[in-house]
């Protein structure tokens, strides 16, 4: 990554380091509850007291804090875009069999066209998201992840909104049984739903897609 002045941007100069959890001044405060699971989602709220730990705790060289997360970035990205279309894909196969099996109004759900319409709508949604994540992964083996920045920054926005998406429709054509805790559905949901936050919000992602694609026709 090349800096010109660091100055102007003091969080390409943070360092990473490792703290035992045992060190003097070390305080966990909580697990953050997060949608309901009170036990957290393995991120801790910790307050450093005078903590003091050694220098060859340092991860890297100093001052390559930065790098190192971003390094992670990309191929986190993928595997979060990976989780993402295997629940969509879960909850179109639940969305499918509760369609077949559930009768109302004289008929199954199956054969009511708003339910095909959800159905349809998913399948395609799903394999599209699929065929871009393919695609992302594709290039950052063939040209590397800094050429793939745009490929993995789509796939980010796309994998968790249709996993929302298709998770949301299942939940509906389940009906109330949907939203209980009956079926996987309502969990898989708000266990899902931080992927449009984690990793760079997708209003983040959208603002980087918009301006590379307008670098382009910058002259
Ligand atoms: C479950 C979970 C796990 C996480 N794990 C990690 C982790 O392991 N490591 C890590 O470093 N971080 C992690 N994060 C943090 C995550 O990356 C941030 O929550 C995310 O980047 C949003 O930052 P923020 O929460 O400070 O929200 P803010 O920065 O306050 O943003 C709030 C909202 O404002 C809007 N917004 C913000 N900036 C812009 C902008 N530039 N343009 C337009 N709109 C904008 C977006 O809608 C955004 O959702 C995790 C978050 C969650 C929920």
């Amino acid at each position: 990554m090349a800096v010109t002045n660091p100055d102007n941007a003091p969080h390409l100069r943070a360092s990473m380091i490792l703290v035992p959890i045992d060190t003097p001044g070390f305080n966990l405060i909580r697990p953050v509850p997060v949608m309901g699971h009170a036990g957290g989602s393995g991120h801790c709220e910790i307050r450093y007291e005078d903590c003091r730990v050694p220098a060859e705790n340092l991860l890297g060289l100093e001052g390559a804090g930065f790098m190192i997360a971003q390094a992670r970035l990309g191929p986190g990205r993928i595997h979060h875009c990976m989780r993402a279309i295997g629940a969509a894909e879960r909850a179109l196969e639940m969305m499918c069999q509760r369609a077949i099996t559930r009768v109302a109004f004289g008929g199954p759900l199956a054969e009511k066209q708003f339910v095909q319409e959800m159905i349809a709508t998913s399948r395609m949604e799903i394999d599209q998201a699929r065929l871009l994540v393919l695609h992302a992964a594709w290039k950052m083996d063939t040209v590397g992840k800094k050429e793939a920045r745009q490929e993995i920054s789509m796939i980010k926005v796309v994998a968790a909104n249709v996993c929302m998406s298709v998770l949301d429709r299942a939940i509906q054509v389940h009906g109330a049984l949907g939203v209980s805790d009956d079926t996987p559905l309502a969990r898989m949901w708000r266990d899902l739903r931080m992927l449009r936050l984690a990793d760079g919000p997708d209003e983040v992602h959208k603002t980087v897609i918009a301006r590379r694609e307008l670098k382009r026709f910058a002259s």
